[in-house]
């Protein structure tokens, strides 16, 4: 639709606020109720940017860490299950006020440290969105 201005005929832009050769100001009531929602043209530009969206393990994205963050939160975890051994021994002796038996508590906290870290890694390391 073209539109032109009311005060000295000139074509104007589509979306311009005034005339650019007289600078009246651009007044459409009838365009601007047929705008759509605002919430509308929001949901269009998320589609659209929904086109070109990359996944990333390696680079920081907007709800997730790079290479470095994630390889700090690797070794923060590894170190936490390995710092939880003598911690759960010592929190059982405190607590329910027995010492857990070397070994077997060993290879029982082993399985569960395991499945855990396993779990952290794989959320640590899961791709995110970064664009
Ligand atoms: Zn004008």
């Amino acid at each position: 639709m073209t539109s032109v201005c009311s005060a000295c005929g000139s074509s104007l832009q589509p979306d311009a606020a005034w005339c650019g050769r007289c600078l009246t100001p651009i007044t459409r009531p009838a365009e601007a109720t047929d705008r759509p929602p605002m919430w509308l043209e929001t949901q269009r530009r998320e589609r659209v940017s929904f086109d070109h969206v990359v996944y990333s393990r390696w680079r920081p994205g907007p709800t997730s860490f790079g290479a470095l963050g994630r390889t700090v939160m690797t070794l923060l975890v590894l170190l936490g299950s390995i710092v939880g051994y003598p911690l759960t021994r010592g929190a059982l002796v405190a607590f329910v006020g027995v010492d857990a038996p070397g070994r077997p508590f060993l290879v029982g906290y082993a399985i569960v440290a395991s499945v855990v870290s396993l779990y952290l890694l794989v959320q640590i390391w899961k791709r995110a969105r970064v664009a």
